[in-house]
Parts: structure tokens; sequence; C-alpha cells
């Protein structure tokens, strides 16, 4: 017996709209498949020739130096990531938008690419007046606001590493950050809106820096003119200091490998990690990726809407597009406030072209119904994107239908924190799409699926998906942990670069991202991913979302336990109990049969909307939990799913 045969991987591709490919960047698969050989040929000379994309002051003289696990890219190179972003663009589109701020309030703001490269520079000689040098770390806990990207882009310009610390964390987890990452400048807000309601930033930053000794100024935007705490000689206010400061700031030119930024991964797995990311390298990538996956055009309204806090706000909010000159929606709130059509009334306000948004997002929307969409007029959109989990077809096929209206072409994006940049994913000119499929690697990206030997695996079969050899957006490594950083990602299949995610190749060399190795169970000698059964449970027209882990059982090595969630209108019932259970059974076959299926009003997530399903198999196993609970976005629900129950009970 086959182990995996999702029903999808038999329906026929997707050929892309005759009428966007004619206009796309990569018009065909055989352009693809050329681009792909000769980066295959010659990796180094393929980046090389890429690299001519960005701005140097002094272009690179060596391509790659590798040993292993040690990556230099565009060696000798020298350039600067702010004015790759800014400076360079201003002679021919100074005038044009380059943020499109919108306040959850509905106040607007608008930042041409003159005005958003002054913004910069004055915030530059404000951190360097504060004796912010090269290589320094600064802290960045803020909410979705304009001066989130200003002081990104003013780190980068002197030479600073900016670790983001998401909005939403609370001040244990900023202050684990700020002690990892040792800064010693934090930039913060009085505090942000979400849903109507001010959370209060600067007080949660105060408890922090009660515990980081490192932190000797900590700047703060007025954002909610709320009261706060001062402490004289420690806090600045950004507006005082800006007044005073020049907008003359001359961008510098730092090596290729100059360090950006640190960030911390979602912890969806695990205590999380220091990601850190270089210059060049991982600008080229962010770049090429957005102008090729995104095909991204010189009048396009781009938004992507994730928190800057997560790396795709870093590479898909600020660095690739900005790199590339886009005009960029921004937006501070959240997706239903003050209605659940929020985001459909920002596409139509701004004629948005690209949107780019979360796989558990959509499944969201699809959950809030089809009538918050159908009262705008979202007919700008002309490219779809996914990223964070696998997308389950049947909320593939919901997007593709009522945001694309059947037009717009769908970019499934696989790519981790760690790869800095969208690794694989369909080019919408191009590649005919499978509904849940990330589809081929980019050219120059060498994804494969093993075994733990390294062997490639047949179609169909499950395996570890792994990348042979070093890319330019790669991180360089775990902030203060070389040893974790070469034993979590090159040791585990040697000298190749482990993801730690479970995939399928079929036999169109398509590649299947099925969730993290960990998500994999095994029952009865057969090994069935979660993605799988979940994906079976979310085309129950009762069920909003599901989540599956297994636990040990003594006669079948594991059982399946299913944690539910229902659309609304829908009440948890033995029959719906049995129903779903039946559902599966009919879908994947018995083997998949859940030996519990447990309702619950809400998944435990991270703060980027990833379901933990590590705490999900600790209350299966044992009722509770006691692994590490700090990007859960929300505790009380674990206490919530401690008490739900998996069996009909008399
Ligand atoms: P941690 O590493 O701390 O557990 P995380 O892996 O959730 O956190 P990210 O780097 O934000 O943090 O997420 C990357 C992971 O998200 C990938 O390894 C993969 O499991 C999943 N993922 C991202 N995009 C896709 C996609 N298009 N299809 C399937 N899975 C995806
Ligand atoms: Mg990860």
């Amino acid at each position: 017996m086959q182990e995996f045969d999702p029903q999808v991987l038999n329906e026929p591709p997707i050929p892309p709209p005759e009428e966007f490919s004619k206009r796309a960047h990569v018009r065909s698969m055989e352009e693809y498949e050329e681009m792909r050989a000769h980066a295959e040929r010659d990796p180094e000379g393929f980046w090389g020739e890429q690299a001519k994309m960005l701005h140097w002051f002094e272009p690179p003289k060596k391509i790659l130096e590798w040993d292993m696990p040690h990556a230099k890219w565009f060696v000798g190179g020298k350039l600067n990531v702010s004015d790759n972003c800014l400076d360079r663009h201003l002679e021919e589109n100074g005038n044009k938008p380059a943020l499109l701020w919108e306040a959850e309030d509905g106040a607007t703001l608008q930042l041409t690419y003159t005005e958003l490269q002054e913004c910069v520079c004055k915030f530059a000689n404000v951190l360097s007046g504060l004796g912010v040098k090269a290589g320094d770390s600064v802290t960045i806990y803020m909410p979705m606001i304009p001066e989130l990207p200003i002081a990104m882009l003013a780190c980068a310009r002197i030479g600073a590493v900016h670790s983001v610390i998401f909005g939403g964390f609370s001040a244990i987890a900023i202050a684990d950050r700020i002690a990892d990452s040792k800064s010693k400048i934090l930039i913060t807000a009085d505090g942000g809106y979400r849903r109507g309601k001010v959370i209060p930033l600067k007080e949660m930053a105060d408890a922090a820096l009660l515990n980081c000794p490192t932190v000797e100024k900590s700047i703060v935007v007025r954002r909610t003119n709320g009261k706060v705490d001062w402490k004289e000689g420690r806090d600045l206010w950004w507006h005082e200091l800006v007044e005073k400061a020049s907008k003359e700031c001359p961008a510098v030119a730092f090596d290729s490998e100059q360090p950006l930024f640190i960030l911390y991964t979602s912890g969806t797995t695990g205590k999380p990690k220091g990601v850190m990311h270089t210059s060049a390298g991982y600008l080229l990538q962010c770049q090429w990726s957005t102008r090729l996956v995104f095909d991204l055009r010189d009048d396009d309204i781009y938004w992507c809407t994730a928190d800057i806090g997560w790396v795709t706000g870093h590479s898909y909010m600020v660095y690739g597009p900005l790199a590339n000159g886009a005009s960029i929606v921004m937006y501070e709130g959240a997706p239903d406030f003050p209605r659940r059509d929020r985001f459909w009334e920002i596409v139509a306000r701004y004629k948005v072209t690209i949107f780019y948004s979360s796989a558990t997002a959509v499944r969201a929307f699809m959950a809030w119904g089809n009538e918050w969409i159908d009262k705008h007029d979202i007919s700008s959109l002309r490219l779809l994107g996914t990223v964070g989990e696998p997308i389950n077809p049947a909320a593939w096929k919901w997007y593709s239908q009522v945001i694309g209206k059947g037009r717009c072409p769908i970019v499934d994006t696989w790519w981790q924190t760690e790869t800095g940049s969208i690794l694989i994913s369909p080019l919408p000119g191009a590649t005919p799409t499978k509904p849940g499929c990330a589809t081929r690697p980019l050219p120059g990206v060498a994804a494969r699926v093993v075994t733990m030997q390294g062997e490639t695996v047949k179609p169909g079969e499950t395996g570890y998906l792994i990348i042979e050899r070093p890319w330019p957006s790669m991180l360089r490594t775990i902030y203060g942990d070389d040893e974790r950083y070469r034993r979590d990602y090159w040791s585990r299949i040697p000298g190749v670069y482990f993801t730690g995610d479970a995939a399928q190749c079929d036999k169109d060399n398509y590649i299947w991202v099925l969730g993290r190795v960990d998500d994999v169970i095994k029952v009865a000698g057969h090994r069935l991913s979660s993605m799988e059964i979940e994906s079976a449970l979310v085309s129950h027209p009762a069920v909003a979302e599901a989540a599956v882990v297994a636990k040990p059982d003594e006669i079948r090595g594991e059982a399946i336990v299913a944690f539910v969630t229902l659309r609304s209108g829908q009440n948890p019932s033995r029959e719906l109990r049995a129903a779903l259970g039946e559902h599966i059974a009919m879908t994947i076959g018995t083997i998949a049969r859940p030996s519990e299926v447990r309702f619950a009003d809400l998944l435990p997530k991270t703060r980027s909307g990833k379901i933990m399903r590590r705490l999900l198999r600790e209350v299966a196993q044992k009722g509770g939990v006691s692994g590490d609970t700090t990007t859960l976005e929300d505790l009380s629900v674990i206490e919530k799913l401690a008490h739900t129950r998996g069996h009909d009970e008399e």
C-alpha cells in the first residue's frame, strides 16, 4: 500500500491564466527550466549574475566561500542595504509612494520614496548620536506603524543589527530576547491599537527592562498619547530626537556579510532561536524572489499582511518590495476590526494588485463567510500568495474562487525564518499549480526529499525536505550558538541543510510540504501526515479548523487524536463526532480514523497564527502542558483544551 495518496495528486494541474502569463517576468515552464538548468550547471555563476540587480559601492570579488556550515556570499563586495531600498530609487521614483499606511481607526499616511529616505536618514542620525555603532544590536518592539520600518532601515543604514520583537509579546519574552541579543537600545511606542483597544507597549517594555541591564536608552514613539511612566535619563521621545536631527546621512559602504538582523523563530516546535541574517545575500534573494514570485511590476500596489515582527514582514513587507522600489500597503490593526471585511475594504480602497497572506488567515476568511467579501470591489487583485503552513486544498480552492475570482494565480510559498526568502513556490506566469502544493524549487535552489540516509525517496513516499547546497539568503548562524546551528541544520543529514519539514515529491517533481517532521504519525506501521488528516477534517462542512496529533497506543504504536473547532452555527454532538470519524475513513482510509475527536473553542497557536501541535500532543498524552509556552497567543486555550473529551460518555 502506498503511504500517502491525497486525491488532489490525481487532479490535473491548473495552468496559469493566459492573460497573466503573457505579461509575466517568467512566462513558461520552458523559461523556468532554462533558468533552473543554468543555475544547476553553475550555481555561483548564476547568483553572481543575479547579484548585478543590487547597487554595489564595490562589486564582489568572489561569489561564495563555503566552509560547511559557514557561508560567505559575495565576498569583498561593499554595499548599503538602506541605500538599496531607498536612495537608488530617488532619481527616477522619488515621488512614487513607498508606504501607504492605514491606521486601525482609519487615519492614513503616505510616504514617497523621498520622504521615507529623509525619515530614515534623520533616525539613523539619532541612533548614531546616541552612540550606536556598526555591529551594535538594537531591539525594536513596536506596533505596525511607519516608524517600525523606518527604525529597521535606519539601523541598516549605519550597520546596526536590528532585532524586531513582535508587538504581541509580553515582558518575559521581550526580556529573554533582549538578554540573548545584548541590545543597548530599545525602540518602542507608548502603546499600539488592536481591535480598538490600546496595547500598553511601553508598560510591557518597562517591565522587561527591569531585567535587561544592557539597555541604556529607550526611544519611545508617541502613538496613543496615553499616560506612561517615564524614567529620566533612559527614556527619550522619538519625535523630540528626530526634530533636532539632520536629514543628511550619507550611506556608508558595508561588507556583504555585515550582520543585518537577528530574528527569533516563532517557537512552534520549541524554544525560539535567534536566527542571524547578513546583508548582501539576504537582500539579493529577497529582491530577486519578490520580483519573480510576485511578478512585481512598476505599477503594482503590493500588500503583504504579515506583521513585521515575523520573517515574512521583514523579507516581503520591508526589504524585498523596497529593494524593488514598490508601493507597499501597511495596515496597523486586526483583520476583523471594526468588521470582518476590513481587509477587503483596504484592497478596494488602495486598489491592491498583489495580496500575500497566511494560510491561517485564509482559513479564517473562509470560516467568516463570503458575504464579507462580496460587498467590495476587489477586482484590482491580480495575484494571491500564501505562507506559514501547508494550505489545505479546500482553503486553496476557496481562496482562488472567492478572492481570486478564478482569475488570479496563487503562489503557495514555502520558506522559513532560517531560509530568509522563498525557496519553493510556483512562478505565477509559468508553473501549473496544484491546490495545497508549493510546487517546484525556485531556480538556484537545490531542494530534495530524502531518507535519513540522504537518498531520494520515491514519488508518493514521505521523506525529509533538505536543501543540498548553500543559498545567498540562508541564515549564517544561531546568534551566540554556532554549535546549535551546526547540529540542528547541517548535521542531521551530514552536509545538507535539514529543514525539519516532512515532504513528498510527486511524479511531476512537485514538492508537497506536509508539515514538521515531528508531526508525522505512525499508525500500525503506516506513516500518516497530520496535515493530510487535518485536510480531510477541514473538508467536512461542519469543521472550521483541525489539528491532529499522536498519542502512544499499545496495539497500533500510535493512536490519532483530533482537535476540532466548528464553523459558526455548528454544535458538538455525538453524531457529529461519529460522522467526522466516518468522513476520514472515507477520504483517507480506516487506518486514519482518529481514536479521539475532541471539540474545542480554539486551538493553541503561536502569535504568528501557527497551530502548536507540540502542546496538543502534551494535552493528548498527559492531560496538561509543561513545555515552553512563551510564544503561545492565549494561555487560557490550553486550560480549556485539557477539559475537552475525546469519546462519547454516557
Ligand atoms: P520554530 O522553528 O521555532 O518551531 P516556525 O518553524 O514555526 O518556528 P517559521 O520560520 O516562521 O517558524 O516557519 C517556517 C515553517 O512554516 C516551515 O518550516 C514550515 O513548517 C511552515 N511553512 C511555511 N510556509 C509553508 C508552506 N507554504 N507550506 C507548508 N509549510 C509552510
Ligand atoms: Mg522552524
